[in-house]
């Protein structure tokens, strides 16, 4: 009898920082500040490639396997590898670098590179995915080597869309379009599980355990921008306008009038992604206009993590995805 499991969805897509400092850069600086157009193609890149990920996901999670097997969206083991979507059965685990980017391309292997010819002729670069994916094979087999386990390690460049149109593919990496990757892992080989049921199971937590959240640097840091350029005050968790105003327990906008008790937890997630990992009380109250109590108040109330003395005291973010979701008002997991 053919025994068919559901795909177990171990870990979902972390909220992405990166997205969230650009969306709330671009709120908080000046119209034609000549970086808003370079912030708005980072963002455009990232959500295409959120996209590619969650049709993945999708077509995965609808797929029933005739084996266990585990899914881990975004995983990173270190703070420079990041896996988009790995699997991992009894027998192999499976690496997919998941790319949505448009036009005929080109993949070139001396230098790396993937070439993007778009339909008005444009020419873009990109790292190439193939040797990005090479490279994240040989760092989970030699984390899983660490951990005494030989499991063979495949990966798959994953084109998000059929209307991506491969010229020249790379000589050594499969290329797959999301629908044809259920039969592509059930292609490979099983033999004898290589895992028990518990191994199986115990390395899965401890992928999970091992996970890295991303922080990105901030925005200010990599754009070479001045705080001072940003707008500041509360951002309006409805409408996105700069200028809710302070009222007893609660904030009001003065655009839409949404009422938000919390919404200074997002201006200040956005002061670490946008200017600074650590804020003092001073800059707090400069940065939401409130006075040295309602500050005070504002930062305990935080949960921050705290370094140094009363006088120099800063506090720091704690940016747990948990944490991430509840400021952002998106609780339930996206994939
Ligand atoms: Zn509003």
């Amino acid at each position: 009898m053919r025994v068919e499991v559901i795909v177990i969805c171990i870990k979902n897509r972390d909220v992405s920082l990166t997205l969230a400092g650009l969306i709330a850069a671009q709120a908080r600086l000046p119209e034609h500040h000549p970086v808003v157009p370079v912030l708005s193609a980072r963002q455009a890149a990232i959500e295409a490639g959120i996209g590619g990920e969650e049709r993945l996901a999708e077509v995965l999670v609808k797929s029933p396997f005739p084996f266990e097997n585990h899914i881990f969206h975004d995983l990173s083991l270190s703070s420079d590898t990041q896996f988009d979507t790995h699997c991992l059965t009894p027998w192999f685990g499976l690496i997919f670098e998941v790319k949505n980017i448009s036009g005929v391309l080109d993949f070139k292997e001396n230098p790396p590179q993937l070439i993007s010819t778009k339909e008005d002729g444009q020419i873009c670069g990109y790292e190439n995915p193939a040797a990005q994916l090479q490279r994240n094979c040989e760092f989970l087999k030699e984390w899983l080597w660490r951990r005494e386990f030989t499991l063979p390690v495949y990966g798959a460049v994953v084109l998000a869309y059929p209307k991506q149109i491969v010229r020249t593919p790379p000589s050594r990496t499969k290329i797959l379009f999301p629908t044809l990757v259920p039969s592509f892992l059930k292609s490979l080989p099983r033999q004898e599980p290589l895992l028990s049921q518990d191994t199986f199971n115990w390395l899965s937590s401890d992928l999970l355990a091992n996970h890295h959240r991303f922080i990105p640097q901030p925005v200010s840091d990599v754009y070479n921008l001045s705080y001072r350029e940003f707008q500041s005050g509360v951002r309006c968790t409805a409408c996105g306008r700069v200028g809710m105003v302070k009222k007893p327990r609660s904030w009001a906008c003065r655009f839409c009038d949404t009422r938000d008790p919390l919404a200074h937890e997002q201006a200040l997630l956005e002061w670490f992604l946008l200017v600074k990992r650590t804020i003092t009380n001073r800059e707090c109250r400069e940065f939401l206009g409130v006075d040295i109590k309602t500050a005070s108040r504002i930062l305990k109330g935080m949960n921050f993590n705290t370094q140094g003395t009363y006088r120099d005291r800063v506090y720091l973010m704690n940016f747990s995805e948990e944490r991430v979701r509840f400021i952002l008002k998106r609780e339930k997991p996206i994939t």
